[in-house]
């Protein structure tokens, strides 16, 4: 028997059973992986798998909103974090881990775990009674989506994103690449590029537009998550956009030239042994062939081998700020919460944030306690309010945390100070919320 079912063992769902299950609550962990069924984007049975980039992003407590969001997290004893702080591979001031020990570390301790039994089956309807949290992420299995459909009302919502290809190392050629981070920042080896001439890079970006895309028309004119957005969408949008964007030259030296290229593309770390790196910010839904056909075009990857290539998936959610209550249950069957990205919060750590929350809140709920919500100055309090109620309803999309959804700070001051004032508010408001 168990105090509490959780659906889902990604990265909401995981974190969500090792809070509860370090509060002394005995939970049930239903995860399909491993039983016969799989997502369109994973590839392994681990629980807490990244399915596209492995970077938390950055990891900056004092100036970036994600940055303060991670230390909140491990201030709460966040199993995420734990785990991504141990498989940490360089990338800068950013977080990103070796993606397979870090599933690997995370599945190890939620199966090592006396109040933790994972079950590998797939659940099809909304349990009727008993405590429950549905973390089944953007990915959500049909039959599921369908029983949720039925209980809110409410049609889920479906998207689609893309995610970046990745490539062998010894694949790159280092007589045009080199490793430089952009101004010299962080580690001399966290990336690697690849530089284009104007001509070169006018022939790339006509060949992105030319490319032949996979077809989605069933999910025509939804629109795309900003910083998941697909680099023949940018290419569209004008012939400079990504060059002002991820293919932006400036504060690269290219050793050839002692200048900065025209247009570069980046290549970042992917695993610990540095065998495999992505092309950073190379979502695509161009066809297989007309990514190995284009990609091999750059230069520095005329050889270039694939690990993986880019792919266009489904990303469900539910209209979270009319659906859910404050502490994240379904209004109209409270026996019921909600986490992660199907919560319509985006990225895995604002995933795992909002699982850490369902988490605590459902361990209050079984002793009997309540827990007050984090501050809205906090990271985790503007993060929930978001979706429990700040956005707006109609055009409710998946958020990535940002001091946009923090309470604004009045008067004026300079860009850099004000992050430093939202961050410096954040963190006293959360020590008051934890002494309380
Ligand atoms: P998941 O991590 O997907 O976990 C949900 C789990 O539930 C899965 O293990 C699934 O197998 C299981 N499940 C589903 N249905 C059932 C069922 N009926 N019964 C039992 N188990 C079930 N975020 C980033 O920060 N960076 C990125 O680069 C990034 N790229 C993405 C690329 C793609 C293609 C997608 C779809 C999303 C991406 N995201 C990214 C967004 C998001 O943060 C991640 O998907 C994140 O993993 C969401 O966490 P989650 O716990 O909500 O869902």
């Amino acid at each position: 028997t168990h105090d509490i079912h959780i659906i889902g063992g990604g990265l909401a769902g995981s974190e969500a059973a090792w809070q509860l299950a370090q509060a002394g609550h005995k939970v049930k962990l239903s995860e399909m992986r491993g039983s016969g069924s799989m997502t369109a984007a994973h590839q392994s049975d681990r629980l807490a798998e990244l399915v596209c980039s492995n970077s938390f992003r950055s990891d900056d407590a004092e100036r970036n909103a994600v940055g303060l969001l991670h230390q909140e997290m491990r201030d709460l004893g966040s199993l995420i974090l734990g785990q991504g702080d141990i498989y940490k591979v360089p990338a800068g001031s950013a977080l990103a881990v070796d993606r397979d020990g870090f599933a690997d570390g995370v599945t190890a301790m939620l199966a090592g775990h006396p109040n933790i039994t994972i079950v590998r089956e797939r659940v099809d309807q909304l349990p009727g009674e008993g405590l429950t949290i549905v973390a089944t992420g953007p990915l959500t299995a049909p039959g599921l989506a369908d029983s949720i459909g039925s209980a809110t009302g409410k049609e889920s919502l479906a998207f689609f994103d893309a995610i970046a290809p990745i490539l062998h190392f010894e694949s790159i050629d280092f007589t045009t690449a080199w490793y430089q981070s952009r101004w010299n920042k962080g580690e001399g080896k966290d990336y690697i590029n690849c530089p284009m001439s104007k001509d070169e890079y006018l022939a790339f970006h006509a060949g992105l537009i030319a490319g032949e895309k996979t077809e989605f028309r069933e999910w025509e004119n939804v629109p795309y998550f900003e910083g998941c957005m697909p680099v023949e969408v940018m290419a569209e949008r004008g012939v400079d956009t990504l060059r002002y964007g991820p293919m932006k030259g400036v504060g690269l030296d290219d050793p050839r030239t002692g200048r900065w290229p025209y247009a570069v593309v980046q290549l970042r770390q992917d695993n610990a042994s540095g065998t495999l790196w992505n092309m950073v910010g190379f979502q695509t839904k161009l066809k297989y062939g007309a990514q190995v056909e284009l990609f091999r075009t750059i230069p520095g990857l005329e050889n270039a081998e694939f690990a993986r290539l880019g792919g266009l998936h489904r990303n469900t959610f539910i209209r979270s700020p009319e659906l859910l209550d404050p502490t994240l249950r379904l209004k109209s069957r409270p026996n019921i919460r909600f986490a992660g990205q199907i919560t319509g919060c985006e990225g895995y750590v604002e995933s795992a944030a909002i699982g850490l929350l369902a988490g605590r809140f459902a361990a209050a709920e079984l002793a009997g306690t309540t827990l007050a919500s984090p501050p809205r100055e906090t990271a985790l309090g503007a993060l929930l309010a978001h979706i429990t109620g700040e956005a707006e309803v109609e055009t409710y999309q998946p958020m990535n945390v940002n001091f946009g959804l923090f309470p604004p700070i009045e008067g004026r001051s300079k860009k850099a100070d004000r992050k430093l004032m939202y961050t410096s508010r954040a963190r006293a408001a959360f020590s008051g919320w934890i002494s309380a």
